[in-house]
């Protein structure tokens, strides 16, 4: 049986450092906002959004929320996302994502300032993640990293496989383990004989969209899989891109959903968030 990586203990651990970096800051009188902005009442979105400020409760960073209605305009939110860029009681601001149909994302996105970016998802700090830049690394693909790091699992020189490219997960992962001098290799839906390169994988990290997709035949023995899919099966219970009954006595370590990658991903933001006050001072 593989060993289980504990993203629940893993996240408690990286909160509790925010927490006492954060109240280091208050007693030298610098207080830590995050501006958390929805749009809409999308049911998911709300669960993310709860999460993220019962997160800044605990650490000690103060959030403001702004709920807008589905019909807000275009304008009116990039109209916000500039008013908070020119607050400097404001350390990081935060979209929730999707946004409605009529907004562009990419437009409001590329409006947040980059020395507000908690998300990481502005193209100056996917930029400057790809030139080995310091900057804002998006929370989920940085939680990925630590869980590795933080469970003893060493990451140079090691075949890591990451199965899925988009913007949001699979390109920065691979960005972060090739930073960490693990040697890389990216598989999408176009790849042939995919079994045979994540066959090859110490690390496979699996971000497809696909739940229970990869299945024991797909690692090698000992192999450490990380799983960053979540779904929700016919029966409301969550699951991931991995068939983790079918791999977990096969892989040498694995992450379970939930409990794994997901939970990290608040803890994430929440160091980001504790970083930004590093980050403005250099700007
Ligand atoms: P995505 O944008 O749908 O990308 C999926 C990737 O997987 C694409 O690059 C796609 O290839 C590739 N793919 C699809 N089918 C494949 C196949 N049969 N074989 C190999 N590759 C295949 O998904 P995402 O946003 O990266 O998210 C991936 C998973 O992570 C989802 O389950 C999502 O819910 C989850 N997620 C979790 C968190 C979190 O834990 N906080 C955050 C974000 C996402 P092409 O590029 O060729 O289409």
């Amino acid at each position: 049986m593989a060993l289980i990586i504990d993203g629940k203990k893993i996240a408690a651990q990286i909160k509790d450092e925010c927490r006492e970096k954060v109240a280091a800051y208050k007693e030298q009188g610098i207080e830590i906002t995050l501006a958390v902005v929805q749009v809409g009442h999308d049911p998911a979105s709300n669960v993310y959004v709860n999460n993220k400020k019962k997160a800044c409760e605990y650490v000690g960073i103060r959030s403001l929320s702004y709920e807008l209605e589905e019909t807000v305009t275009e304008e009116e939110l990039l109209a916000l996302v500039e008013k908070l860029n020119n607050d400097p009681t404001v350390n990081g601001i935060l979209v929730q994502l999707p946004l409605p149909e009529h907004i562009d994302e990419n437009k409001v996105t590329f409006a947040i300032s980059p020395k507000k970016d908690v998300d990481g998802f502005h193209p100056y700090n996917v930029g400057a993640l790809s030139i080995g830049l310091k900057g804002y690394v998006s929370c989920t693909p940085a939680g990925v990293i630590q869980l590795l790091k933080r469970s003893g699992i060493e990451i140079a020189g090691k075949n890591c496989v990451v199965m899925g490219r988009s913007n949001i997960v699979g390109k920065p992962v691979s960005m972060l383990l090739l930073r960490e001098n693990g040697t890389v290799t990216v598989t999408h839906s176009k790849t042939e004989n995919i079994k045979e390169i994540t066959r090859q994988a110490d690390i496979l990290v699996v971000a497809v969209g696909k739940p229970r997709f990869v299945t024991s035949d797909f690692i090698k023995e000992g192999a450490v899989v990380i799983d960053v899919g979540i779904h929700r099966n016919a029966d409301n219970k969550l699951c991931g891109d991995v068939d983790f009954e079918d791999v977990k006595d096969k892989a040498g370590a694995i992450t379970p959903v939930p409990g794994g990658v997901g939970v990290m991903t608040v803890a994430m933001l929440m160091s980001n968030c504790t970083a930004s006050v590093e980050i403005n001072e250099r700007a």
